[in-house]
């Protein structure tokens, strides 16, 4: 191939999902990458992010592994996964179902795993304070406009909407197609919904959790989720095992798509309020709360189940995408598989007149997967606050919640790519097809 630019893609938001775009676009020659970001600079949250070894495979194959490694504590050990406890009953609670993850999980800071892709980032390829307003698809030159809210614009054959769960790009296809196809329905993928969950959010220094004789909190060797009525914790060690992540979700299942009473989207919070919400909770869930450093409480949202992942040459990805509950850890490994999907399919497509092949193949591959994910972690989370249809039955919950995370182990990244490539591929020799 030329190292002549022939494609040029705009990526409209600079985090994980974008970010992970750039650096596997970018390892084409004949694409140019632009990533517009409205911060003044990249930014994450002090907080824990868990990947599989699903996505260790794709940074394998995106050359990334040994930097992930070096962010890492964590090792793929076969031994690892989640310990699951009934926590709600009092000072003392029980374990009751284990699940491993195949080859382990890796966990990390979060704003440790962003630096590996800005790390991979290629030089001048990155505008920041650049908040997109606005696209226009123009009908004659299929070329994309962007209008940006500093009154600037720009042009490019591609528009990637990496803007997460409040998407611009989202606003704007479903608004439009909602007009254009006569169909007010999608309007209903416009905006997030709240789920009724709270999220209480924090870091525990790994040093609070070692007693005067050495002994070790369970958090500082293995994930573990402590479950109760309505109510979930979540806690792994990061930062090189010196934090332990803590995320106690607190549901009111009949607030669901409901406007949140308290507060908008996050708030910070008092430690108190943390405290008395768990506070018939077994001691060692109460350790973690009680020393958890400026905690903050959010309001978890997620998007409907999207019918669409393209309209034209403007293309959606990660949260923008199928934002989902975060109970299988899963909304940024699927943000990253749909990147490395949709780089494979673009480093295969020369010019702009094949786009269109290589757009229809990545939502092929990419929304049913997306959305199908999505249903699971919001099963999940129900199963983890024991209002599934399991209810408190513990023997059949354990193996029904593993099943959550088959997904992980049915196919490959590498057998993925093959069926994108091989549709792309289909629809390029179909005489039934009039692609431009
Ligand atoms: C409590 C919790 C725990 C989680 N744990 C995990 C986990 O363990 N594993 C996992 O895989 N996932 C996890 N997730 C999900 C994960 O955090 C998200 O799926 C992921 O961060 C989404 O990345 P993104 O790049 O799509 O969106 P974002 O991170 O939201 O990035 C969007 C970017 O776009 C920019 N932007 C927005 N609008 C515009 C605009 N108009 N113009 C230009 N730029 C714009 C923003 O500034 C931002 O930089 C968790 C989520 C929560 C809430």
């Amino acid at each position: 191939m030329s190292t002549e630019k022939t494609l040029r893609v705009a990526i409209c938001g600079g985090g994980i999902s974008g970010l992970c775009l750039a650096v596997a676009l970018s390892q084409h020659e004949h694409i140019k990458v632009d990533v517009w970001e409205s911060a003044e600079r990249f930014k994450e949250l002090g907080a824990g992010l868990m990947v599989f070894a699903r996505t260790w495979r794709i940074f394998q194959l995106l050359g990334l592994e040994a930097n992930f490694s070096a962010a890492t504590h964590t090792k793929p050990d076969p031994s690892v996964g989640y310990q699951f406890r009934r926590s709600d009953l009092g000072e003392e609670g029980f374990g009751w179902h284990f699940v491993p993850f195949p080859y382990g999980c890796r966990t990390f800071h979060r704003a440790h795993f962003l630096d590996v892709f800005v790390d991979g980032l290629p030089p001048n390829i990155v505008h920041y304070g650049k908040r997109l307003s606005s696209y226009k698809q123009d009908e004659t030159t299929a070329e994309i406009i962007l209008n940006f809210t500093d009154g600037s614009c720009a042009t490019c054959d591609l528009l990637v909407g990496c803007d997460g769960i409040k998407s611009t790009v989202r606003k704007q296809m479903f608004s439009t197609m909602a007009q254009r196809e006569a169909k007010p329905e999608f309007l209903n993928f416009v905006d997030p919904k709240w789920t009724g969950t709270i999220a209480y959010r924090g870091l525990v220094p790994a040093t609070r959790l070692v007693g005067p004789g050495g002994e070790r909190h369970r958090t500082l060797d293995s994930p573990v989720m402590y479950c109760g009525k309505n109510q979930h914790l979540v806690a792994y060690a990061i930062s090189r095992g010196e934090m332990v992540n803590v995320v106690a979700y607190l549901t009111d299942p009949s607030k669901e798509n409901t406007v949140p009473d308290s507060f908008d989207w996050v708030a910070d919070c008092d430690r108190e309020e943390v405290l008395q919400t768990f506070s018939s909770w077994e001691s060692e869930a109460q350790v973690l709360l009680n020393n958890m450093q400026n905690p903050t409480k959010w309001n978890i949202h997620k998007i409907s189940p999207l019918p669409n992942a393209v309209d034209g040459r403007v293309v959606l990805l990660g949260d923008a995408l199928h934002a989902m509950g975060p109970h299988l850890g899963a909304g940024a490994t699927t943000a990253i598989e749909d990147a490395f999907i949709l780089a494979i399919l673009l480093g295969a497509t020369s010019s702009p007149d094949t786009l269109d092949l290589a757009l229809a193949a990545y939502e092929e591959i990419r929304l049913a997967q997306a959305n199908h994910i999505q249903h699971l972690s919001d099963e999940a989370g129900h199963m983890f606050e024991l209002n599934s249809s399991y209810r408190e039955r513990l023997d059949d919950l354990g193996p029904a919640i593993a099943r959550q995370w088959s997904f992980l182990a049915d196919t490959t990244p590498d057998d993925e790519a093959k069926r994108a490539l091989d549709y792309r591929f289909r629809l390029l020799n179909s005489s039934d097809l009039a692609w431009s």
